[in-house]
């Protein structure tokens, strides 16, 4: 059996059509642009990749895009400063701080000055809490992707055995929230976790966030389950994932290539968050389908 690839790129490419057609319609129908702003301190070189990619993405789906560059050694501060003002501007609905932030620097004191509502990222405290509790949030970007990827592979995900590997605030925590609230039975596993090929081989659902280039191994599989890579790991072979795709394809049902999986739908939930984010400041329902 070699299992079926789960087209990331494809999906996040019309995903991001009809975020750009509902971008059109609140322009028509509201004289709206819904605008993203960015925030990079300091020049780290990936950092610098990822902001410039998102400004495209943006601009792409007729958003507003604004980029804001501070120096590395920029005082707290000036951020937090800059943050305020970006929480006042009425034309500006999403605010994303690019991680990692320079030493000096306190994340959580930063990311949690970013209004709650325009938080796309979904980092705040406050909007941890919401998703945790069943509440309207924003949900962060990579997590929301996966879920779209499962639901639109697998219809129903209830009663289903999904293994989060990884407990980060930003992909594994999130991520368990929302496979619970679908309903799966969720396992979330770590570094302190014990037979994780164990917990694997019964998991119907695997969403590997490790960070270690071709970690989970193919006998690990349930033959048939549905494997979520989210490992981007820079090899001499190029990029990778955290799952080792070879072996893995052979038993699984369903699998996301690196790159092509998870990645493309990153930047897509971003750009659907900003338009979740315009249409809520300004009153109106939230768009359909860009939201769990
Ligand atoms: P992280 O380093 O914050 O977390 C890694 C997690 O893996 C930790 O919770 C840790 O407990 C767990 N872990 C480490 N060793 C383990 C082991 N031996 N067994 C089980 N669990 C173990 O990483 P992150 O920010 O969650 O990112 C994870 C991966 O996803 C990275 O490769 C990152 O580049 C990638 N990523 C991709 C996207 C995307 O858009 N595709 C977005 C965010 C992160």
């Amino acid at each position: 059996m070699t299992a079926e690839l789960i087209d990331g790129k494809a999906f996040a490419a019309t995903l991001r059509a009809r975020i750009a057609e509902q971008v059109a319609r609140l322009r028509a129908d509201h004289a709206i642009t819904p605008g993203l702003a960015v925030v990079l301190v300091g020049e780290d070189a990936a950092s610098s990749v990822y902001v410039r990619s998102k400004g495209k993405a943006t601009v792409e789906v007729g958003m507003e895009s604004f980029q804001h560059r501070l120096p590395a050694d920029a005082p707290q501060a000036d951020l937090l400063a800059l943050v305020e003002r970006l929480n006042a501007d009425p034309a500006v609905n999403g605010i994303l701080v690019q991680l990692p932030l320079p030493a000096h620097m306190d994340e959580a004191a930063v990311i949690n000055a970013i209004a709650p509502e325009k938080d796309v990222d979904g980092f705040t405290v406050l909007n941890a809490g919401r998703l945790a509790t069943g509440q309207k949030a924003m949900v962060p970007c990579t997590p929301l992707g996966c879920l779209m990827l499962l639901r639109d592979r697998l219809g129903s995900l209830a009663g289903l055995n999904a293994l989060v590997i990884g407990r980060s605030n930003i992909v594994g925590k999130p991520m368990a929230q929302l496979l619970l609230a679908d309903s799966a039975t969720v396992t979330v596993a770590h570094s302190r976790t014990r037979d994780l090929p164990g917990l694997c081989r019964r998991a119907d659902i695997v969403v590997a966030a490790v960070g270690r280039a071709r970690f989970v191994q193919g006998d690990w599989i349930k033959p048939g389950a549905t494997v979520i890579d989210v490992g981007i790991n820079r090899t001499d072979a190029g990029l990778v994932g955290d799952v080792d795709f070879d072996a893995a394809r052979a038993v699984a049902g369903a699998i996301t290539p690196v790159p092509g999986g998870v990645g493309p739908m990153t930047i897509a939930c971003l750009l659907a968050n900003t338009l979740t984010a315009t249409a809520r400041a300004r009153g109106l329902p939230d768009p359909r389908g860009l939201t769990p």
